[in-house]
């Protein structure tokens, strides 16, 4: 039997190729973002952006979250 060593090979390459296949495609999905995606209202420009990615200001009143750095600083102007 010439074959075996092939056959061999053949199950041994696919048992190994399956998994990184696998592991290769689980990336491309987007994970879902549970953390940080709350919606937040600038109050300068009335802007809703993402509590993760916004411009964080603490005040007397609390936490307040802007769009960019120039409205904290419009804000903190008022
Ligand atoms: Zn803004």
């Amino acid at each position: 039997m010439r074959l075996l060593p092939f056959l061999i090979f053949a199950v041994v390459a696919v048992m190994i190729l399956l998994p990184t296949l696998r592991r290769l495609r689980l990336p491309a999905r987007p994970l879902p973002t549970t953390v940080g995606d709350e919606l937040v209202k600038d109050p300068v420009c009335q802007t809703y952006i993402v509590k993760s990615r916004a411009v964080r200001r603490t005040t007397a009143d609390g936490v307040r979250y802007f769009c960019s750095e120039q409205c904290a600083r419009l804000d903190m102007g008022r």
